[in-house]
């Protein structure tokens, strides 16, 4: 069975749409958007487009590639203080020159949208729900949810351990909350016999960054299968969007699987939408 993210979030985009319509005002996110990077520009205009559907107010500031590391702070200063910003979302990646922990770490918790923020992060291992989860783990969570894939007593096992997505995701289904409470395995690339461990998951997530890198044979039959890679390659002549799951082998033996597109992407930028939310209604303005 396919898992459909970009329906699942859609109806959630609409529940947030009628939420914003309620409410006074309407919440405001601003991001930063630094140099040429084409995938960069991609993703901003995507969440911005989010933006617009649901009443969120948005607006970008473009920065050069040769900003340098004050002028970034600053900006980011400037929109901790103003008060018709709710959301910051500095997209990554930053050039070289930037130091992105320093970037994350300058950007008020409380309009820390991206959930990067170690205030956020320190959160989100508490179990506080007061804090703002990163939004692609906080998707996975609640595509499982809507797909009533409970992981709770399920064995999950995670291939990839960054900071955006594999660690936090099993900091999340770790946690003794409803649709979590799983036991989590974290896999990476110093991990031995992989196969041997992904064959045991109930649940299978993919966050690699590697084409078609979990095949059938690494694939428990009737488990779960999240794939969160976005992967650009060539076929055919044309450019196509690809995961890290060999989706036409192990859609054979997963009893579900999320598609690329449409599984896990359209869920990060609901998520992000619902976090401008609950930030704007937080802080009460
Ligand atoms: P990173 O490159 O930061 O992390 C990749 C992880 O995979 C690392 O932990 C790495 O191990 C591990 N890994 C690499 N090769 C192997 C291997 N041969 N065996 C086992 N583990 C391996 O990537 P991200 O977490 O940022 O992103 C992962 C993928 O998800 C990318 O394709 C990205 O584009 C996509 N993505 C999609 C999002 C969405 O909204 N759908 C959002 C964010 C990311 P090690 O730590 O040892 O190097």
């Amino acid at each position: 069975m396919i898992i459909d993210g970009k329906k699942i979030g859609q109806q959630i985009r609409e529940e947030i749409k009628t939420e914003i319509s309620k409410l006074s005002g309407s919440p405001g996110l601003t991001f930063v958007l630094v140099g040429n990077d084409p995938a960069s520009h991609t993703y901003v205009g995507m969440k911005k487009k989010g933006c617009a559907h649901v009443g969120i107010r948005s607006n970008v500031i473009e920065l050069p590639e040769t900003v340098s590391q004050t002028e970034l702070l600053n900006t980011i200063e400037d929109l901790n203080q103003d008060p018709n910003v709710d959301g910051i979302l500095v997209q990554l990646p930053l050039p070289k020159q930037i130091d992105e922990n320093k970037v994350m770490l300058t950007i008020d918790p409380m309009k820390d949208v991206d959930g990067f923020h170690p205030v956020n992060v320190g959160k989100m291992l508490l179990g506080d729900e007061s804090g703002f989860l990163p939004c692609t783990p906080h998707g996975i969570k609640v595509l499982l949810e809507k797909s009533k894939i409970d992981p709770a007593h399920k064995h999950v096992v995670v291939v990839g351990r960054s900071n955006i997505v594999g660690k936090p995701l099993a900091a999340i289904l770790v946690q003794k909350k409803p649709y979590c409470n799983a036991t989590v395995t974290i896999a990476h690339s110093g991990t031995k016999d992989l196969a041997q461990i992904t064959r045991q998951a109930d649940i299978l997530v993919a966050a690699i960054g590697k084409e078609h890198f979990i095949k059938k044979e690494m694939v428990k039959p009737k488990a779960v299968v999240i794939d969160v890679g976005i992967n650009r390659i060539t076929k055919s002549g044309k450019s196509v969007l690809v995961g890290d799951v060999d989706f036409d082998e192990v859609s054979k033996v997963a009893s579900h699987i999320t598609p690329v597109p449409g599984g896990v992407g359209p869920m990060t930028i609901t998520m992000l939408l619902q976090n401008t939310l609950k930030s704007y209604v937080q802080k009460g303005s």
